[in-house]
Formats: C-alpha cells, sequence, structure tokens
C-alpha cells in the first residue's frame, strides 16, 4: 500500500499531470462560454436572420400523438457549430504555441557552434582555440 501511495505521488507530481489537469478545467471552462456564445448570442441571430425559427424547435416530428420521436435539428446544429468553434480555437492556439516554440528554438539552432580548432598561422596545423603557443612548431601566438 505504501508503495502505491509512493507511485501514485510520483505520478501527480510528474509536471505533465498537473499540466493536463490545468489543461482540462480550462477546457471545461472555455466549452461554457463557447456553449453560451453558441445558444445565447449566435443561434438567436441566426434565428433573426431566417425570420424568427427558433432553431431549439426546429426539430420534426416523426410520428403523431403525444410525445412523438423527433429529429432536433436545431440542437444539432447547435452542437456542430459548437464543435467548430471549438474546433478552430484549439487550432488557432496550438499553432500560436508552435510559432512561440519555433521562436524559442530559434536562436539556439542559429547559434555557431564553437570550433573545436584553430589552425596555426605559421605551420598550418590544428591547435586548441585557447592555446597561446603551437604545440607543432611552439611560434607565439596572438589572441
Ligand atoms: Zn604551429
Amino acid at each position: 500500500m505504501k508503495k502505491f501511495i509512493g507511485e501514485f505521488k510520483e505520478f501527480i507530481s510528474r509536471g505533465n499531470v498537473m499540466d493536463l489537469a490545468v489543461g482540462m478545467i480550462i477546457g471545461a471552462a472555455f466549452t461554457g462560454i463557447v456553449n453560451s456564445l453558441v445558444n445565447d448570442i449566435v443561434m438567436p441571430l441566426i434565428s433573426m436572420i431566417t425570420g424568427g425559427i427558433s432553431f431549439d424547435e426546429w426539430n420534426f416530428a416523426l410520428a403523431s400523438g403525444e410525445n412523438p420521436p423527433s429529429l432536433n435539428l436545431g440542437t444539432f446544429l447547435a452542437q456542430v457549430l459548437n464543435f467548430i468553434i471549438i474546433a478552430f480555437v484549439i487550432f488557432m492556439v496550438v499553432k500560436g504555441l508552435n510559432k512561440l516554440r519555433a521562436m524559442g528554438a530559434k536562436p539556439e539552432a542559429e547559434a555557431p557552434a564553437e570550433p573545436a580548432t584553430k589552425i596555426c598561422p605559421y605551420c598550418k596545423s590544428e591547435i586548441s582555440p585557447e592555446a597561446t603557443r603551437c604545440p607543432h612548431c611552439t611560434s607565439v601566438l596572438e589572441q
């Protein structure tokens, strides 16, 4: 049991688990905002443009009777719109993160590697870049 708790602690304390948890919480809050945007703002506007069709009531009864099964096209359309908005925002966020990552990585990649050796101007042999005297011809080198 102690080992199990230890493993669980290790699992939780890994950075990416916390990142994932934060991402999920933000994602859940964000889903609420998108839902509200679609249901409270976009759908009423579409309803107004299309001449007062309320999308909540935009359904087709498949049979007659007290509670007939119906195709609820309005709510389905709202869900599709939700998905498109969320997918678009996630796409933009991932795109932005990739750009940031690329910007962060660029200076490292472009920095020229420190030369491992230099050439002695007198005997043309490879020597350490910090050498003040050539080990081959013993000439004194200017820094
Ligand atoms: Zn030399």
